[in-house]
Protein backbone atom coordinates (compact mmCIF):
# COMPACT_ATOMS: atom_id res chain seq x y z
CA UNK A 1 0.00 0.00 0.00
CA UNK A 2 0.80 3.95 -0.35
CA UNK A 3 0.73 5.68 3.04
CA UNK A 4 -2.14 7.99 2.89
CA UNK A 5 -3.73 6.15 0.11
CA UNK A 6 -7.35 4.71 0.52
CA UNK A 7 -7.16 1.26 -1.43
CA UNK A 8 -9.41 0.67 -4.40
CA UNK A 9 -11.07 -2.90 -5.09
CA UNK A 10 -13.01 -3.06 -9.40
CA UNK A 11 -14.64 -5.68 -10.61
CA UNK A 12 -14.81 -6.02 -14.61
CA UNK A 13 -17.55 -7.93 -15.23
CA UNK A 14 -16.31 -7.96 -18.76
CA UNK A 15 -18.84 -9.61 -20.70
CA UNK A 16 -20.57 -11.76 -18.91
CA UNK A 17 -24.28 -12.57 -17.43
CA UNK A 18 -27.53 -11.90 -17.83
CA UNK A 19 -29.74 -8.64 -16.15
CA UNK A 20 -31.13 -10.76 -13.80
CA UNK A 21 -27.30 -12.48 -12.83
CA UNK A 22 -26.26 -8.91 -12.54
CA UNK A 23 -28.98 -7.56 -10.55
CA UNK A 24 -28.22 -10.70 -8.09
CA UNK A 25 -24.75 -10.46 -7.70
CA UNK A 26 -24.87 -6.31 -7.59
CA UNK A 27 -27.11 -6.85 -4.64
CA UNK A 28 -24.76 -9.52 -3.44
CA UNK A 29 -21.98 -6.99 -3.68
CA UNK A 30 -23.91 -4.21 -1.52
CA UNK A 31 -24.53 -6.29 1.07
CA UNK A 32 -20.82 -6.76 2.03
CA UNK A 33 -20.19 -3.31 1.09
CA UNK A 34 -20.44 -1.40 4.34
CA UNK A 35 -17.78 -3.60 6.06
CA UNK A 36 -14.70 -2.59 3.49
CA UNK A 37 -11.94 -0.49 4.44
CA UNK A 38 -11.59 -0.06 0.32
CA UNK A 39 -12.97 1.84 -2.10
CA UNK A 40 -15.21 -0.76 -3.67
CA UNK A 41 -15.81 -0.15 -8.11
CA UNK A 42 -18.06 -2.39 -10.28
CA UNK A 43 -17.69 -1.71 -14.25
CA UNK A 44 -20.60 -3.91 -15.34
CA UNK A 45 -21.17 -3.96 -19.20
CA UNK A 46 -22.66 -1.29 -20.33
CA UNK A 47 -26.90 -2.48 -21.15
CA UNK A 48 -26.24 -3.49 -17.24
CA UNK A 49 -24.92 0.32 -16.66
CA UNK A 50 -28.33 1.49 -14.79
CA UNK A 51 -29.78 -1.43 -13.32
CA UNK A 52 -27.12 -2.39 -12.08
CA UNK A 53 -26.24 1.24 -10.52
CA UNK A 54 -29.59 1.05 -8.85
CA UNK A 55 -29.03 -2.62 -7.42
CA UNK A 56 -25.27 -0.85 -5.70
CA UNK A 57 -26.57 1.52 -4.02
CA UNK A 58 -24.37 4.56 -2.89
CA UNK A 59 -22.04 2.67 -1.40
CA UNK A 60 -20.25 1.14 -4.35
CA UNK A 61 -18.80 2.92 -7.09
CA UNK A 62 -19.92 2.39 -10.77
CA UNK A 63 -17.54 2.10 -13.99
CA UNK A 64 -17.27 1.63 -17.72
CA UNK A 65 -14.98 -1.09 -19.20
CA UNK A 66 -14.59 1.57 -22.52
CA UNK A 67 -15.42 4.54 -23.79
CA UNK A 68 -14.95 6.15 -26.96
CA UNK A 69 -12.31 8.85 -28.07
CA UNK A 70 -14.50 11.03 -29.80
CA UNK A 71 -17.51 12.93 -27.48
CA UNK A 72 -20.02 12.17 -29.61
CA UNK A 73 -21.14 11.34 -33.13
CA UNK A 74 -21.63 8.61 -35.94
CA UNK A 75 -19.92 5.69 -34.14
CA UNK A 76 -22.08 2.91 -34.34
CA UNK A 77 -21.66 0.53 -31.22
CA UNK A 78 -19.60 2.71 -29.00
CA UNK A 79 -20.22 4.69 -26.28
CA UNK A 80 -19.36 8.24 -25.10
CA UNK A 81 -17.39 9.22 -22.09
CA UNK A 82 -19.98 11.80 -20.97
CA UNK A 83 -23.02 9.02 -21.49
CA UNK A 84 -21.32 6.89 -18.57
CA UNK A 85 -21.00 9.94 -17.10
CA UNK A 86 -24.50 10.52 -17.36
CA UNK A 87 -25.87 7.31 -16.15
CA UNK A 88 -23.68 7.43 -12.53
CA UNK A 89 -20.15 6.09 -13.33
CA UNK A 90 -17.59 7.77 -11.81
CA UNK A 91 -14.88 5.38 -13.57
CA UNK A 92 -13.89 3.75 -17.12
CA UNK A 93 -11.24 1.38 -17.65
CA UNK A 94 -9.28 1.88 -20.86
CA UNK A 95 -6.52 -0.33 -22.39
CA UNK A 96 -7.61 -3.38 -21.02
CA UNK A 97 -5.21 -5.93 -22.41
CA UNK A 98 -8.70 -7.43 -24.12
CA UNK A 99 -9.21 -3.90 -25.96
CA UNK A 100 -5.87 -4.03 -26.94
CA UNK A 101 -5.77 -7.61 -28.28
CA UNK A 102 -9.29 -8.20 -29.62
CA UNK A 103 -9.67 -4.55 -31.22
CA UNK A 104 -6.22 -3.57 -32.13
CA UNK A 105 -5.92 -0.59 -29.37
CA UNK A 106 -3.03 1.19 -29.50
CA UNK A 107 -1.59 3.74 -27.10
CA UNK A 108 -2.23 6.75 -28.43
CA UNK A 109 -5.53 5.56 -28.68
CA UNK A 110 -5.29 4.91 -25.51
CA UNK A 111 -4.39 8.49 -24.70
CA UNK A 112 -7.16 9.69 -26.45
CA UNK A 113 -9.85 7.74 -24.63
CA UNK A 114 -8.37 8.59 -21.84
CA UNK A 115 -8.43 12.58 -22.54
CA UNK A 116 -12.09 11.75 -23.31
CA UNK A 117 -12.73 10.40 -20.20
CA UNK A 118 -10.90 13.14 -18.14
CA UNK A 119 -13.48 16.16 -20.20
CA UNK A 120 -16.28 14.33 -19.25
CA UNK A 121 -15.53 14.29 -15.67
CA UNK A 122 -14.73 10.70 -15.35
CA UNK A 123 -11.70 8.98 -14.07
CA UNK A 124 -9.82 6.48 -16.26
CA UNK A 125 -8.28 2.95 -14.81
CA UNK A 126 -5.42 2.88 -17.34
CA UNK A 127 -4.22 -0.81 -17.95
CA UNK A 128 -0.93 -1.95 -18.90
CA UNK A 129 1.38 -5.18 -18.72
CA UNK A 130 3.71 -7.49 -20.59
CA UNK A 131 2.64 -10.43 -22.19
CA UNK A 132 4.52 -13.51 -21.28
CA UNK A 133 6.79 -13.72 -24.75
CA UNK A 134 8.23 -9.64 -23.34
CA UNK A 135 8.45 -11.15 -19.73
CA UNK A 136 10.68 -13.74 -20.35
CA UNK A 137 12.99 -11.93 -22.15
CA UNK A 138 13.29 -9.25 -19.66
CA UNK A 139 11.37 -6.63 -21.01
CA UNK A 140 8.49 -6.35 -19.03
CA UNK A 141 9.49 -3.19 -17.07
CA UNK A 142 10.45 -1.53 -20.58
CA UNK A 143 6.93 -2.57 -21.94
CA UNK A 144 5.05 -1.37 -19.50
CA UNK A 145 6.98 2.39 -18.77
CA UNK A 146 6.28 2.55 -22.50
CA UNK A 147 3.00 1.61 -22.48
CA UNK A 148 2.31 4.27 -19.40
CA UNK A 149 4.80 6.99 -21.58
CA UNK A 150 1.80 6.63 -24.23
CA UNK A 151 -0.95 6.09 -23.03
CA UNK A 152 -1.21 8.68 -20.22
CA UNK A 153 -2.47 11.87 -21.40
CA UNK A 154 -1.32 14.98 -19.36
CA UNK A 155 -4.41 15.69 -17.48
CA UNK A 156 -4.03 11.83 -15.75
CA UNK A 157 -2.07 12.92 -12.11
CA UNK A 158 -4.32 16.24 -11.55
CA UNK A 159 -7.31 14.20 -12.55
CA UNK A 160 -6.39 11.43 -9.72
CA UNK A 161 -5.63 8.98 -12.46
CA UNK A 162 -5.52 4.86 -11.86
CA UNK A 163 -2.98 2.49 -13.62
CA UNK A 164 -3.95 -1.08 -13.38
CA UNK A 165 -0.70 -3.51 -13.91
CA UNK A 166 -1.96 -6.40 -15.72
CA UNK A 167 0.26 -9.15 -17.05
CA UNK A 168 -1.25 -10.21 -20.19
CA UNK A 169 -0.06 -13.59 -18.85
CA UNK A 170 -2.03 -14.09 -15.55
CA UNK A 171 -5.69 -12.59 -16.91
CA UNK A 172 -8.34 -15.29 -16.50
CA UNK A 173 -5.07 -17.69 -16.38
CA UNK A 174 -4.64 -18.79 -12.62
CA UNK A 175 -1.16 -17.59 -13.03
CA UNK A 176 0.49 -14.51 -11.16
CA UNK A 177 4.48 -13.44 -11.08
CA UNK A 178 5.69 -13.63 -7.79
CA UNK A 179 5.16 -11.19 -5.19
CA UNK A 180 8.76 -9.85 -5.71
CA UNK A 181 8.00 -9.49 -9.48
CA UNK A 182 4.93 -7.89 -8.56
CA UNK A 183 6.40 -5.19 -6.46
CA UNK A 184 9.18 -4.42 -8.66
CA UNK A 185 7.02 -3.22 -11.58
CA UNK A 186 4.65 -1.28 -9.20
CA UNK A 187 8.21 0.28 -8.12
CA UNK A 188 9.04 1.25 -11.63
CA UNK A 189 5.51 2.52 -12.50
CA UNK A 190 5.42 4.66 -9.21
CA UNK A 191 8.87 5.58 -10.74
CA UNK A 192 7.62 7.06 -14.09
CA UNK A 193 4.57 8.16 -12.39
CA UNK A 194 7.18 10.43 -9.99
CA UNK A 195 9.27 11.36 -12.95
CA UNK A 196 6.11 12.73 -15.30
CA UNK A 197 3.98 14.16 -12.80
CA UNK A 198 6.09 14.82 -9.53
CA UNK A 199 4.43 14.78 -6.30
CA UNK A 200 1.09 13.86 -7.58
CA UNK A 201 2.42 11.27 -9.31
CA UNK A 202 2.99 9.71 -5.29
CA UNK A 203 -0.63 9.60 -4.41
CA UNK A 204 -1.99 8.03 -7.13
CA UNK A 205 -3.62 4.04 -7.31
CA UNK A 206 -1.33 1.43 -9.04
CA UNK A 207 -3.91 -0.83 -8.84
CA UNK A 208 -2.86 -5.26 -9.76
CA UNK A 209 -4.51 -7.46 -11.15
CA UNK A 210 -4.50 -11.01 -13.06
CA UNK A 211 -5.89 -14.06 -11.48
CA UNK A 212 -6.45 -12.08 -7.80
CA UNK A 213 -8.34 -14.35 -5.60
CA UNK A 214 -9.27 -14.43 -1.99
CA UNK A 215 -6.06 -16.74 -1.31
CA UNK A 216 -3.77 -14.46 -2.96
CA UNK A 217 -4.99 -11.18 -1.96
CA UNK A 218 -3.55 -10.21 1.22
CA UNK A 219 -0.60 -10.90 0.37
CA UNK A 220 -0.31 -8.92 -2.65
CA UNK A 221 -2.47 -6.22 -0.92
CA UNK A 222 0.48 -5.53 1.42
CA UNK A 223 2.90 -4.90 -1.33
CA UNK A 224 4.64 -1.56 -1.60
CA UNK A 225 3.04 0.61 -4.01
CA UNK A 226 -0.28 -1.87 -4.30
CA UNK A 227 -2.85 0.31 -3.92
CA UNK A 228 -5.84 -1.96 -4.86
CA UNK A 229 -7.19 -4.62 -7.14
CA UNK A 230 -8.55 -5.11 -10.83
CA UNK A 231 -10.36 -7.85 -10.22
CA UNK A 232 -11.89 -9.95 -13.42
CA UNK A 233 -13.16 -13.72 -12.78
CA UNK A 234 -13.38 -13.25 -8.77
CA UNK A 235 -15.61 -10.49 -8.93
CA UNK A 236 -17.91 -12.67 -10.72
CA UNK A 237 -18.77 -14.38 -7.12
CA UNK A 238 -19.55 -11.27 -4.40
CA UNK A 239 -18.61 -13.16 -1.36
CA UNK A 240 -15.15 -13.65 -3.53
CA UNK A 241 -14.52 -9.83 -4.33
CA UNK A 242 -15.97 -8.75 -1.30
CA UNK A 243 -13.25 -11.43 0.43
CA UNK A 244 -10.30 -9.75 -1.96
CA UNK A 245 -11.53 -6.09 -0.91
CA UNK A 246 -11.45 -7.68 3.06
CA UNK A 247 -7.24 -7.94 2.41
CA UNK A 248 -6.49 -5.01 2.42
CA UNK A 249 -4.10 -4.38 4.97
CA UNK A 250 -5.39 -2.86 8.81
CA UNK A 251 -3.72 0.33 8.38
CA UNK A 252 -5.92 1.15 4.96
C1 LIG B 1 -8.93 -8.52 -15.79
O1 LIG B 1 -9.31 -8.93 -16.87
O2 LIG B 1 -8.87 -7.30 -15.57
C2 LIG B 1 -8.56 -9.48 -14.78
C3 LIG B 1 -7.75 -9.11 -13.85
O3 LIG B 1 -9.08 -10.77 -14.93
P1 LIG B 1 -8.86 -11.99 -13.92
O4 LIG B 1 -9.00 -11.48 -12.51
O5 LIG B 1 -9.94 -12.97 -14.29
O6 LIG B 1 -7.49 -12.52 -14.17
Amino acid sequence: MTPGVRPLIAGNWKMHGTLREAAALAEGVRAGAAASRAELLICPPFPHLVPVAGALGDGVGLGGQDCHAAARGAHTGDVAAAMLRDVGATYVILGHSERRADHGEADALVRAKAEAALAAGLVPIVCVGESEAQRLAGAAEAVVTGQLDGSLPDGFAAAGGVVAYEPVWAIGTGRTPTEAEIAAIHAAIRANLEGRFGEAGAGLRILYGGSVKPGNAKGILALPHVDGALVGGASLVAADFLAIAAGVPDAA
